[in-house]
Parts: C-alpha cells; structure tokens; sequence
C-alpha cells in the first residue's frame, strides 16, 4: 500500500522524507509542488532529479480527482464537475463566480446516510469517507481545469461535513496553511444537518470559518419528517448548540433553510422560525428548494419566498434568498453521481 502524501502535513512529509535519507528541504519542494502548484504526478516535480520522482512514486500515491463529466453554464459561467477517484467513485464539485472571485462547492463523503427527504446525495446512502487528499484535489482539479485562482470554499457539496469530522478538519488544516493554497478560514463555510456533538467538537476548535447549519423548519415535527437526523438531535438540543457555538467562536451562525411547497414555506413557519431564532447572532439564508424528481418536493413560489424573507426581515433578521447560478446545469447535488452510477451498473 502505497502512502497518500496529498493528506500529509509539512512535519509528516518532513519526518517521512528523512526516513528514506533524503534531505529534508526535499519536503518543502514536493509539498509545494503538491499544495502550491497542485501537481496530480511525480512526473511533474520537475526540479527534483529522475531517480527521486521514481523513488517517491513507488512509496507515494496522489490521489487526483478525475474529470468524468463537465458541465457550463451558459447564464452565468457556473461549472458542475463530475469527477471519479482512484477506488472508480465518483463525486462532485461546482465552481461558482462571484464578484468577490471564485469559490468552490466540495464534497466531503461518497453519498450520504444522513437521509434528508429532499437530498438526491442521499438518496442511496453513504459509500465511504473521503480522505483529506481528495477534499483537497477537487479544489486543484478545479483551479487546473479552469486556470483560475479560487479563494473561497464552501463544504455543502455531497456529504455530511461533521460525520468526516477528523478527515475534514485535516482539509482544513492542510488548504489554510501558508506553505500550500493558503485559503483564509474566513472565506471558508462549513455546512452541517445538525450533528450536535460535531458542533460541540467543532466550536472546541474555535475556527474563523462560517458554521453553516441546514434548518430547513421551524419546529421538530416538520423537521423530524424532513430530516431524520432531528429525531436523534431535536431543536432545542441543536439550537442550544449553535448558541453555544457563537458564545465561543463570536463567529455569526448561517441557517439554511429550503423552501418546499405547502411543507415549510407558510407565513405560519416564518413567524415561527423568527421566535426559535430570536435574540440568536445569525444569517438566514432562504433557498427554494431544487426539485428532485425522487424526492417529491416542490420549490416554493417567487411570491411565497418573498413573503416569508420579509416576515423575517421585519422582526429584524439579516435574510438572503440564494441567488440561483448555474440554474441550467443543475441537476439538484448529487444527481450527476447518481446518473453515472446507473450508467456504470447498466453497463457491468
Ligand atoms: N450535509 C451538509 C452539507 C451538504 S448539503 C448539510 O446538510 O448541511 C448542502 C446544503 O444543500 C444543505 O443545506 C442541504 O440541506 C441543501 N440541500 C440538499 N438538497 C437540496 C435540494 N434539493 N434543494 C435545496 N437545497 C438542498
């Protein structure tokens, strides 16, 4: 078995590096070919002599995302990538331009068992975790692909970022060190379904990234039946764990919330969810929901999102409804694995 250098640290390459009698600034070298450059091959290093690459090839494995499928869109340059791993796995990433620059949708797990009624990532359950390597590499496929600079990264692509926790909390280590990508953790946003002892780890970790926590509804019935991670870490307990979360990061928590059709969208639900959030530091960020045909659920109407985000200005909130990019090109997160997956079982 050969090592995965991509998840790495400096001093773990260090150490790795003069295990084999090399000289230790050989470390520096492949890491910034690895994190700086973000090289998917020894063959690549260039400045390191022949027998070295070979060397480090027979000890060493990169894991790189490869590009399956790649969709543009035509309205706003929004890329959705189709990428396959090592194992014949597949994920994906999109790449989206804002003023700001670009920032990048990445996947932290092969599927997801966290069973979200309205997920197609869900939809058949989790395969694996993913290694820090291969959080990291659709970010360097990406930035390869496209020949850009991305400066900022959201984990809301397939997934449950907190039951990855220690394998994310090295991409996170890994892409904000200076001596690679070097990424602010304050252009970083971390979105979970609410997994309260992740939340509790996470806060310990008192990052500057943005916690984002996917709500969805105002109340535990609604959302016990939307998500079934609220049956195991209902409302209170969750709610308690995001106040306890700003108290000591000071950091302003990002509630998601996905406006379904006649389920959570009702002026009722508004009012509600300004008095569970009263009092709270936060953003709400309003979402109409993307219709997946497998789920049922049906985005809400232009005039009913505009009715509920003014509820909750009016009592004060600081609301956004997503602008929609790459609306074209969407097929819902999780769709494009889920078409591959199909076309790889028709086939074999
Ligand atoms: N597991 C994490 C991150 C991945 S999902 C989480 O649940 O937060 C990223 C975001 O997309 C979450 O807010 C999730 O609830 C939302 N989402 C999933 N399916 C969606 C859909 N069909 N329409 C709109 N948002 C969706």
């Amino acid at each position: 078995m050969k090592t995965d250098i991509l998840s790495m640290t400096l001093p773990e390459l260090t150490s790795a590096v003069e295990a084999l009698d090399l000289p230790k600034y050989r470390a520096g070298q492949i890491y910034r070919w690895l994190h700086k450059v973000g090289v998917s091959d020894f063959s690549e290093m260039t400045d390191l002599p022949l027998l070295l690459r070979e060397r480090l090839n027979d000890s060493f494995v990169i894991f790189s995302c490869n590009i399956e499928k790649k969709l543009v869109s035509e309205y706003d340059s929004t890329v959705k990538y189709l990428f396959s791993l090592h194992d014949g796995e597949f994920i994906e990433s999109v790449v989206m331009k804002y003023k700001y620059g670009y920032t990048v949708c990445v996947s932290s797990q092969v599927g997801c068992r966290m069973g979200c009624r309205f997920c197609a990532s869900t939809l058949s359950g989790v395969v694996r975790n993913l290694e820090p390597s291969e959080i990291l590499s659709q970010l360097y496929a990406a930035e390869r692909d496209l020949n850009v600079r991305i400066s900022h990264i959201v984990l809301m692509g397939m997934g449950e970022p907190l039951d990855n926790f220690d394998n994310v909390m090295r991409f996170l280590e890994l892409i904000t060190d200076e001596n690679g990508k070097n990424i602010s953790m304050r252009h970083i946003s971390l979105s979970t379904c609410g997994i309260v002892p992740g939340i509790k780890k996470l806060a310990e970790k008192d990052l500057q990234l943005t916690l984002s926590v996917s709500l969805h509804a105002p109340n535990d019935t609604i959302r016990s039946e939307m998500m079934p991670v609220n049956k195991k870490w209902p409302l209170p307990e969750l709610i308690s764990a995001c106040k306890a979360y700003t108290a000591k990061t000071s950091r302003r928590i990002s509630f998601e919330y996905a406006l379904v059709a006649g389920r959570n969208d009702s002026e009722a639900c508004a009012r509600e969810l300004a008095v569970l959030l009263k009092g709270m530091l936060c953003h709400v960020n309003l979402i109409p929901v993307n219709e997946v045909a497998e789920t049922g659920c049906k985005e809400s109407k232009p005039e009913q999102v505009k009715k509920f985000s003014d509820i909750l200005s009016r009592r004060g909130f600081a609301v956004t409804v997503r602008r929609r990019l790459g609306s074209d090109i969407n097929a819902a997160c999780g769709q494009l694995r889920r078409s591959a997956e199909k076309r790889v079982k028709e086939t074999t």
